[in-house]
């Protein structure tokens, strides 16, 4: 990734120096393809929440507004003004840093921001652009990067170590995990364990959802989606025998090939992916068989984006869940249930 050196230095109209300012780690959201105007309908979003900062220039009294072509610098504090959000667009990526005047960075401090960047942008590719297909990532890097430099190298892993080795600085950090759940890195959770909830919301929000707004124009007077699980969704769907499956009822998933798209068909496909669930004994999906479901599920929600129309696309609910940090609660709760 190129990047061109900006011709206004952010951290000098600040002040922020290592003894004014403590600056978070980057949060990068990284695209194959970023929709140009991305960045502006963020900036807006933000704008909404946040104030612009404004930032004497150096000769005259006059303030100015710190919003320039793709970068902005919002107050995340009305007063005391203490905590300041760095946006900026790079070429495949948008980056975001906080300046935290006088006071230590502790972690999970930022993710309500992590989390209000990740939903805007969700939102803005798929209610604005009508965009599905546009995917992204979040990565990290040492908040000691100049902006230009940020290449978002460094995945976020459930079990992040405590200390790192920072290619920038050429020394070991301590990792602070700002953007992240407070429990981040303390609990015991595994990458098998987040996978089964992440698997579990997609079954019980947006799976029923598709097999009942399948069901509802068939069905005059159905009660609401809150009586029905997706057992009971699959039942009505049985009796009402509108939508056959190619290879019949009640098949397992070798009885389905992926040629089989009709209707009835991802019936099948809804009511295994649940059956799979229920039947892991230790609440656990492995990294290879989720990647499959959520490639199965993810083709099948677009089938239904066309069919059912829903108000939010299924195929963002989905992405919304798969890019949600999952807090303890949640994967607890999904245990539960279990
Ligand atoms: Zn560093």
């Amino acid at each position: 990734m190129v990047k061109s050196k900006p011709e206004y230095d952010i951290y000098e109209m600040f002040n922020v120096t290592n003894d004014t300012c403590k600056k978070s780690t980057w949060l990068c959201f990284k695209f194959r393809f970023l929709p140009p105007h991305l960045i502006n309908h963020l900036i807006a979003a933000l704008s909404r929440k946040y104030r612009v900062a404004e930032v004497a220039s150096t000769k005259q009294d006059k303030k100015q507004i710190a919003l320039f072509s793709g970068t902005a610098v919002f107050e995340l504090q009305k007063t005391p003004k203490l905590r300041k959000l760095l946006v900026m667009k790079c070429p495949n990526a948008i980056q975001i840093q906080v300046l935290q005047f006088g006071k230590q960075i502790e972690g999970g401090l930022y993710k309500y921001i992590a989390d209000f960047m990740t939903e805007e942008i969700i939102k803005i590719i798929s209610t604005r652009f009508k965009m599905s297909n546009v995917k992204f990532e979040k990565k990290w890097e040492c908040g000691q990067t100049k902006p230009e430099s940020v290449t978002g190298s460094n995945d976020f892993c459930e079990d992040q170590d405590t200390k790192y080795y920072c290619e920038t600085c050429k020394i070991a950090h301590e990792f602070t995990g700002e953007w992240s759940d407070l429990q981040h890195g303390t609990l015991d959770f595994t990458k098998e364990e987040i996978n089964f909830t992440k698997m579990g919301m997609i079954v019980l929000n947006v799976l029923a959802d598709v097999s009942y707004d399948l069901l509802k124009p068939d069905k005059p007077n159905l009660r609401p989606r809150s009586d029905f699980d997706i057992t009971q969704l699959y039942q009505e769907h049985f009796k009402l025998k509108k939508h056959i499956p190619t290879n019949g009822w009640g098949g397992n998933w070798q009885t389905i090939k992926g040629t089989d798209i009709a209707v009835g068909d991802d019936i099948e496909r809804i009511r295994l992916t649940r059956n799979e669930l229920q039947h892991s004994t230790a609440a656990e999906i492995g990294d290879t068989r989720f990647n499959e479901l959520c490639n199965i599920l993810s083709d099948l929600l677009k089938r239904f984006d066309q069919l059912n129309k829903p108000a939010r696309l299924y195929t963002d609910q989905l992405n919304t869940i798969l890019s949600k940090t999952m807090s303890a609660e949640e994967v607890q709760s999904m245990k539960m249930k279990h």
